[in-house]
């Protein structure tokens, strides 16, 4: 099996023989940045079809192809796990985004709740940091990022067969963090720098499907609490066994 270093998600269609012209960016970054010439070996998926090794056939300054030649993987589905969290200062939301990619959410989705700090996002910009982390960590699935959604709509339209594992700071130092909960569709929910409101908490706690928990004795910058939550629910409910 011929060995690829380079990974890169494209957006098309992948199977043996199949052409995929490049897009400027990805021909600057191959050929110009990695210097990558005809002939040499690139990692291909693109959350469909798997993983394929292809190779170099054309290789420009503004453009190029590539040649799959084999599949080297089989797509692996994240948990149908999503990862709500309100948008914190741009280094920190991005450390969340990229973070979510690697520890294997399916959808990530920015919300602004009361206490939201961050009125915008950068929808575009978050989604191609989940892009690297997934080419990064070996994944052969991108989560989508969603666009900034307010909390209360996101909860009046709520699909009642997703469970919420609702992080309440308030909770700080209680019991495990999930209980004898069981597995299925999943979203876990992390607030901002301020905490969640009294009307927000007193919702979510009246919610059936949203389970309130704590993650440990000491209250965690939201950038910590996410990975932490994401690990909690790996290692319980997720792909980690
Ligand atoms: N300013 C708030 C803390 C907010 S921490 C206060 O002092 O109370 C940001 C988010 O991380 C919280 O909204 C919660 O979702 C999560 N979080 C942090 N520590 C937590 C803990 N020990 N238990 C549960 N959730 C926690």
């Amino acid at each position: 099996m011929v060995e690829a270093k380079i990974r890169l998600y494209v957006d098309h269609p992948l199977s043996e023989g199949q052409s995929i012209p490049l897009e400027r960016e990805q021909a600057h970054y191959l050929f110009g940045v990695m210097r990558l010439t005809t002939g040499a070996y690139v990692a291909l998926f693109n959350s469909r079809d798997g993983e394929f090794v292809a190779e170099v056939a054309e290789a420009g300054k503004r453009g190029g192809v590539l040649t799959c030649v084999e599949k080297t993987r089989e797509l692996q589905m994240p948990p149908d796990l999503w990862l709500l969290f309100a948008p914190i200062k741009k280094a920190r939301t991005d450390f969340i985004v990229e973070k979510a990619a690697e520890m294997g959410a399916k959808r990530i989705v920015p919300v602004q709740t009361d206490f939201t700090n961050s009125e915008r996002i950068r929808q575009d910009r978050l989604q191609a940091h989940a892009i690297e982390a997934a080419e990064q960590c070996g994944g052969t699935y991108v989560p989508e990022v969603a666009d900034l959604q307010k909390l209360d709509r996101l909860l009046t339209d709520w699909d009642e067969e997703r469970q919420i594992m609702f992080c309440d700071e308030t909770l700080v130092g209680a019991a495990e963090a999930l209980g004898d909960v069981k597995d299925g569709k999943w979203a876990i929910l992390i607030g901002p720098e301020g905490g969640f409101s009294d009307v927000e908490r007193k919702r979510l706690h009246a919610l059936p499907y949203a389970h309130a928990v704590s993650l440990g004795p000491r209250i965690l910058r939201a950038d910590t609490a996410a990975v932490a939550a994401m690990t909690v629910w790996q290692q319980q409910l997720g792909d980690w066994s």
